[in-house]
């Protein structure tokens, strides 16, 4: 039986294992932290409506679950041929390889006085901490933000920031805090979520208006400081606590090897993920670049479809599956059901539409509900529900 390493434990290397496991390869995953990190549910640690144990699936649960083996290293460097690792140094004891370890962030001045919440998940344990001191006290500024990078627009991660936002909102309005609370929005583009649509827009522009949450976009960010957000223009927003996340950028394990890759440090791959020119390794998810249209983004499901067609992909080169290699590219779309505390919004997006559709009260409770069948699903104890 063939053998195939799959590098990253996130939601695209944890659906290849498990994907490649159901062709009965002899599959290795290998990762640096010993539990799947499930993102999109993460938002709610701050706001107490999840802790960390809710957001996480221990992959050696998910190893005997789906029989893969888990080794837990850290990957240093991936070339077309091998991959080196922290621990047991260069291997090339595959037939083929998967590359899945998501992306890096820009580095900003001044970035260790932010947290993220979409990096390592200590920082959004900090960020929690740090809240929680602001609310002991009973007042403070709160800024939230991301960034863009001009070499690659589709690792722009907007979405968290604004379902943080709300939450955080609704949290302190639950408290009965909210008004000794001041929140302020900022971002570098002039037009923050305008890959959703002018309606969205127009949406978010609404709820900060109604929200008392103050804005500033269009204007280039020139450094963090302890105590806020330097605009280009010398605004200086003041912030007792800054969320902000930087726009990604290559992985620095693709960036040392010499997989092909684009300027930012993306694998370039071929639509069926097969790294470019390199018959046995793909990658898959955040790491890879994406062709498509200027609207499209890395997500999550798009991560899920391509370790399927990677895992039914190399199936067909073994002759285990019959027909043409599946590809991304037809599942470009934007799909978020994006959280606001108290209700929700889905955002779709594809070539023909772009559409926010407000979901009071039921948008909370859906995505909490999708929480609790995506842990289930993954560790194979209720049945997956079509294109999920
Ligand atoms: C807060 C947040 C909310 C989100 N919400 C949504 C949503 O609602 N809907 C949606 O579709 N998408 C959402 N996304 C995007 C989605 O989570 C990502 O697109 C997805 O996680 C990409 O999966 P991945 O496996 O490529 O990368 P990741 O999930 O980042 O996984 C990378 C894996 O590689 C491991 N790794 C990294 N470096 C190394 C190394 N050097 N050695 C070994 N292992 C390593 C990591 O530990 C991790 O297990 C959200 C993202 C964030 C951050």
């Amino acid at each position: 039986m063939k053998k195939i390493v799959v590098l990253g434990g996130g939601i695209a290397g944890i659906e290849s294992a498990i994907f490649l496991r159901k062709y009965n390869f002899d599959v290795e995953l290998i990762s640096d932290r010993d539990y799947f990190y499930i993102y999109p549910i993460s938002i709610w640690i701050p706001t107490k409506e999840k802790n960390f144990e809710d957001v996480i699936i221990p992959i050696k649960d998910l190893a005997s679950a789906h029989g893969f083996k888990f080794t837990q290293d850290k990957v240093l460097k991936v070339d077309d041929d091998s991959f080196t690792l922290e621990k047991s140094g260069r291997r090339d004891d595959f037939d083929y390889l998967v590359v899945a370890l998501g992306q890096s962030k820009l580095k900003h001045k001044g970035i260790e006085y932010t947290y993220s919440i979409c990096a390592n998940p200590e920082e959004t344990l900090k960020y929690s901490e740090k809240l929680d001191e602001l609310i002991k006290k009973g007042k403070g500024k709160l800024a939230f933000g991301f960034g863009g990078n001009p070499k690659a627009k589709e690792a722009v991660r907007g979405g968290p920031v604004f379902e943080l936002l709300f939450n955080v909102d609704y949290y302190l309005r639950k408290l009965k805090i909210r008004d000794n609370f001041e929140l302020t929005f900022f971002a570098p583009m002039p037009k923050p979520g305008e890959r959703l649509g002018e309606n969205a827009l127009k949406m978010m522009d609404m709820m900060f208006k109604k929200l008392n949450i103050k804005s500033y976009t269009g204007k280039k960010i020139t450094e963090f400081t302890p105590d806020g957000v330097v605009l280009e223009d010398g605004t200086k927003i003041e912030s007792d606590l800054t969320c902000f996340i930087a726009a990604g950028d290559g992985h620095p394990a693709i960036k040392s090897g010499n997989l092909p890759q684009t300027e930012a440090g993306f694998v370039i791959v071929e639509p069926t993920n097969q790294v470019k020119d390199v018959e046995n390794v793909y990658a898959v998810g955040d790491s890879c670049a994406l062709e498509g249209p200027e609207w499209k983004a890395k997500q999550g499901h798009l991560a899920e479809v391509m370790a399927r067609n990677t895992a039914y992909n190399i199936a067909l080169k073994e002759g285990l599956e019959k027909g043409n290699p599946k590809t991304y590219i037809d599942h470009i779309n934007i799909l978020c059901l994006m959280d606001m505390g108290n209700g929700g919004g889905l955002a779709y997006r594809d070539d023909k539409r772009a559409m926010l559709i407000p979901l009071p009260i039921v948008g909370h409770w859906m995505k909490k509900c999708w929480g609790v069948y995506y842990k289930l699903s993954k560790l194979g104890k209720i049945p997956r529900l079509p294109g999920m």
